[in-house]
């Protein structure tokens, strides 16, 4: 689907400093695997998968989760903690804070 412009924001201020968000058609990872979004530290760079998600809400959620997973690398917290830990926290906050804030 196509990014909502209105709600889809191409920047955003993650504890003071400005991310840039890009949307692109189908983002995998390394091995191949399909990704819906991802997060590089180095450049405040979010990239978002546009061809896989159906809704503006999904997207919104991936925009959050990813957000999510800057905090926990520019707070230094993600070291303390391996990948698959910290993508069941980032889920964790993604869903509860996307019901909170009902996106
Ligand atoms: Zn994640």
């Amino acid at each position: 689907m196509r990014r909502n412009k209105e709600i889809h924001p191409d920047s955003l201020m993650i504890m003071g400093i400005e991310w840039t968000i890009k949307y692109v058609d189908k983002l995998k990872d390394d091995d191949g695997e399909i990704l819906c979004g991802d997060t590089d530290i180095d450049k405040y760079l979010i990239r978002i998968s546009t061809g896989y998600h159906d809704t503006d809400s999904e997207m919104s959620r991936t925009i959050l989760h990813e957000t999510l997973h800057a905090i926990l690398r520019m707070t230094g917290q993600n070291e303390m903690l391996s990948e698959k830990q910290e993508e069941a926290i980032v889920r964790a906050l993604e869903q509860g804070l996307s019901q909170l804030y009902r996106i």
